[in-house]
């Protein structure tokens, strides 16, 4: 073989698969068929899930560095303010991020070009895919170079990560359902100033539609996206001027405008690949799913598919799991993507009508449903852990099991394990977990129970293990997570809970690493 993995694309979620490749000593090869990275801005938010994966590769603090938190949603009808969702407070306690991360797609590709880069590895640009054939054992890829040449290379799994126009999807014959929405969105990065409050994300919404203002570094400095009222849609060569009446139409009339750094019109789709692999061919992000900017979803949505293959994958080729291990990649992402794509529907559906009655539902009733709603303290929590995406969980995976006896408000297998800061050893200080977790292991916490010896788990150097020592520090934060004095939580490297119960016993993790991971028993 010429490479383990071929990654098809070099946008956000390429970058993410090859970091975490890397990161785990597989051999990937990254193409992508543009000659260098993208200067659009294009996705902005970057959400508290993405930051913590951020935080395991050592880019969060750079990503935090260059980016803007936005602590605050206010939404605006009528040219009156109607409500606020406080991201700081609702996300506070469940993530060390609450908040929703200003910072473009192109800071994002370059934070992680640059941390491949620095483990000694790089995207072949001016690189296309331009054919696939499968073997039982691997996949020969036809790649064109810049000066038109092409030559084959084999590989044993393809990852399309190469978006919304996918050659993998199309070369293994995978469908994409779905449709284009009659609407045309417009993006503009401008310097201006106005009803905005600063530093927090601001939406209008109107009788014909909403624009929606992220604040961006510097002062004064918004990215507006919108969509153009009808009567511009079909226009051709339109400027950002000719969008200015409409936007001051609902943001105010005090709205002013000192400059326009970036202009652009886009119309956009929900669709789904019909499968998200065939054979060993993988298709991830905007290659899987596209669906409308509104919660700022995709970039993420894609980055945490990456997340999701990227362990499997490494697992798969060391040699340490059964290929069948790939099997949950698909069936724990597909029904993320399709619930995504019907919630954004919806939202944008709402949010988009031309009809008068939606126009009138949208600034009065939903403005006022909305504000009310968002006064509640577990509204704002369920509204944060969905748009955060911290609350994703693969319940219903075969990866993931809860042994009788666990109470049901307890976190479950599937869920992603809380973030929580404890004392890992009675003579050292609090710790928070997330800081220490190591995402290319298996992590045993034990609460109010001893370790099994190690020999008796089979899993080697694949498991961390830690026993919780009973402390007033430790419990006060097991009680806030409702994870009950004696427990055992068996996590996944992405930190989602594998196995979950009361009283450990070895024989469980034996079963479960063997029958539901495809983990080869160590010799
Ligand atoms: C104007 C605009 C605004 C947007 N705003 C938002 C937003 O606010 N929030 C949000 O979440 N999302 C937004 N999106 C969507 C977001 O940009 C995508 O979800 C994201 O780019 C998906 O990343 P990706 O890596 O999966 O695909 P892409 O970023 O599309 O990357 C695919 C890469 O594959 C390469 N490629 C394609 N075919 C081949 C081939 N045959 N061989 C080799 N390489 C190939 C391409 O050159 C490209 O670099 C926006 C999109 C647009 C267009």
């Amino acid at each position: 073989m010429d490479t383990e993995v071929l990654i098809v694309g070099a946008g956000p979620t390429g970058l993410m698969l090859a970091n975490q490749l890397a990161r785990r000593g597989v051999n990937a090869l990254i193409i992508d068929r543009h000659s260098g990275p993208s200067l659009q801005t294009r996705a902005l938010g970057v959400q508290a899930r993405t930051l913590e994966i951020y935080a395991r590769m050592g880019i969060a603090d750079r990503a935090l560095a260059l980016g803007r938190p936005a602590t605050g949603a206010n939404l605006w009808a009528d040219g009156r303010r109607t409500g606020r969702v406080p991201l700081g407070s609702a996300g506070a306690g469940a993530t060390p991020y609450p908040y929703i991360l200003v910072l473009g797609q192109d800071d994002n590709e370059r934070i992680m070009g640059d941390q491949l880069r620095a483990g000694g590895r790089d995207v072949q640009w001016n690189t296309e895919l331009v054919a696939l054939e499968q073997q039982s054992d691997g996949v020969t890829a036809t790649l064109k170079d810049a000066d038109g040449t092409t030559r084959a290379i084999t590989a044993a799994w393809v990852a399309g990560c190469d978006g919304a126009h996918s050659a993998v999807r199309t070369l293994s014959g995978i469908d994409f359902p779905g449709a284009p929405y009659e609407h045309v969105f417009f993006v503009a990065d401008v310097s201006a100033t106005g009803s905005m409050v600063a530093d927090e994300v601001n939406v209008y919404l109107w009788r014909a539609g909403f624009h929606l203002f992220f604040p961006m570094r510097g002062t004064d400095h918004w990215r507006i996206v919108g969509i153009l009222p009808p009567a511009l849609r079909d226009k051709p060569d339109l400027a950002f001027d000719a969008v200015v009446p409409s936007i001051r139409g609902e943001a105010g009339a005090g709205l002013n405008f000192s400059a326009c750094s970036w202009f652009s019109t886009y119309r956009i789709h929900h669709r789904s690949a019909a499968r998200f692999r065939a054979q060993r061919c993988f298709l991830l992000g905007d290659a899987a799913h596209v669906h409308s900017p509104v919660g700022a979803q995709g970039m993420n949505t894609g980055l945490q598919d990456a997340y999701n293959l990227g362990w499997k994958l490494a697992l798969v080729l060391k040699g340490r799991a059964d290929a069948a291990l790939l099997d949950s990649y698909e069936a724990e992402r597909i029904p993320i993507a399709r619930r995504l794509l019907n919630t954004t529907d919806r939202a944008f559906r709402l949010v988009v009508s031309d009809s008068w009655l939606a126009g009138l539902l949208r600034t009065q009733v939903l403005a006022r449903l909305a504000a009310l709603a968002m006064k509640t303290e577990r509204v704002q929590g369920i509204a944060f852990r969905t748009v955060s995406q911290i609350g994703i969980h693969y319940r219903e995976s075969v990866l993931s099991q809860t042994l009788p006896g666990l109470p049901d408000a307890a976190p479950q297998a599937g869920d992603r394990f809380p973030w929580l800061k404890l004392r890992l050893r009675a003579d050292r200080p609090v710790e928070d977990l997330f800081q220490t977790a190591d995402d290319t292991r298996l992590h045993l916490l034990l609460f109010g129970q001893a370790s099994p010896a190690e020999a008796d788990l089979g899993l080697g150097d694949l498991l961390r293990t830690d026993v919780i020592p009973a402390d007033p520090a430790n419990d006060a934060e097991l009680a806030r997570a409702q994870i009950p004095r004696t427990s055992f939580y068996l996590l996944r490297p992405d930190g989602h809970v594998g196995l979950c119960g009361t009283q450990l016993d070895a024989a469980a993790i034996k079963a479960y690493a063997a029958a539901r991971l495809g983990l080869q028993p160590l010799r």
